[in-house]
């Protein structure tokens, strides 16, 4: 199906410490600010790869609103569905990381523009030509942000499109029933799910990755791709399994690279690539990531992941 690959969710500026400790109760020296937030990456991800891109989120009027419009634009996402919201400050994410790799952050969304995105004409137009919908489940409790989704995937879905989800969610922050619900209405219409980690657990039920694969697959969802860090990548559909070890790099900096790593798969599924090239390009971009400063630094083009994994060593399983 025509048409662009749309995500909803929270653009924000990211702030990293540059020295390693326990969070922000001292002053210290920052880098930043960085593009960033979930759905920002992976929509720059996908621009990036050339295929066609929206996002509908929310900006402030305001040098940080303006450093993620210029780069998103430059890197081939349409931004009309982004409002930038008057008198209201973009999001931002200070994070600094610990000896034991464990982030401190101090975030600011719900009361920032992000906070504020709303279903207005232009996100209606984008939402409306939408092929392919990406839900980030870190925008989920915005109001308006979870609505425009439920809104949304009937009529895509009715045209023919599709619904990737990343739920982007840690144990500890899915304590409310509401919330939870939401993720499992979402699960329900997926048709590629992105879990990483002990998300796959969160979401299915069933002892163990297998158990938890089987009753996600026998309840509709097409595709799974269990994202496993330095270890690569599962992709597990109704003809099987296969996995793929990730490629050996020096971690400098791993936010993003989940981001990276969906768009970069989907974007090559819907260009019709087996699910074994789609995996190792998907792998590479995740793995560029995690070299480079910085959320969305690391996106890649298809020309960098060629180049990438021609010059690089598979992490031997
Ligand atoms: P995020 O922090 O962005 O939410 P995530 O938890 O969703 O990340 P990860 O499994 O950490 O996802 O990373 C996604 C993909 O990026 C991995 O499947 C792998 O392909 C690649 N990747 C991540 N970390 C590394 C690493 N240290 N070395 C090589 N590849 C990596
Ligand atoms: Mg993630």
């Amino acid at each position: 199906m025509d048409g662009p690959v749309v995500t909803i969710g929270e653009i924000l500026v990211e702030i990293m410490a540059t020295t390693l400790g326990d969070g922000f109760l001292e002053p210290q020296s920052l880098i930043g600010p960085f593009p960033s937030g979930a759905p920002a990456i992976f929509i720059d991800q996908v621009g990036k790869l050339g295929a066609p891109a929206a996002i509908v989120s929310a900006v402030g009027d305001d040098d940080f609103g303006t450093l993620n419009l210029d780069r998103l634009r430059k890197d081939g996402v349409d931004v009309s569905a982004v409002a930038v919201l008057p008198g209201a400050a973009t999001g931002s994410a200070f994070v600094r990381y610990r000896a034991d790799g464990s982030r401190a952050f101090v975030f600011n969304m719900r009361d920032s523009a992000a906070g504020k995105i709303a279903a207005t004409a232009e996100a209606k137009a984008v939402l409306a030509g939408a092929a392919h919908l990406h839900v980030m489940g870190s925008g989920l409790p915005i109001p308006a942000v979870h609505g425009m989704i439920f809104a949304t995937i009937p009529d895509l879905k009715a045209r023919g499109g599709t619904v990737s989800f990343d739920p982007n969610v840690r144990r500890e922050t899915l304590r409310d029933a509401e919330g939870r619900a939401a993720f499992d209405r979402v699960l329900a219409v997926t048709d590629l799910f992105l879990p990483s980690g002990e998300e796959l657990a969160m979401f299915a039920e069933g002892a163990g990755e297998e158990d938890a694969v089987a009753h996600l697959l026998a309840a509709g969802v097409r595709e799974i791709v269990l994202k496993r860090g330095a270890a690569g990548a599962s992709h597990f559909d109704r003809d099987g399994r296969t996995d793929m070890p990730g490629f050996a790099v020096e971690e400098i900096d791993p936010t993003g690279a989940g981001d990276s790593f969906g768009a970069t798969f989907l974007v090559a599924r819907r260009a019709g690539l087996p699910v074994e090239r789609a995996l190792r390009y998907a792998n590479a971009a995740g793995a560029r990531t995690v070299t480079i400063k910085g959320p969305m630094e690391g996106t890649s083009t298809f020309a960098e992941l060629d180049a990438f994994i021609a010059g690089a060593i598979v992490r031997s399983p």
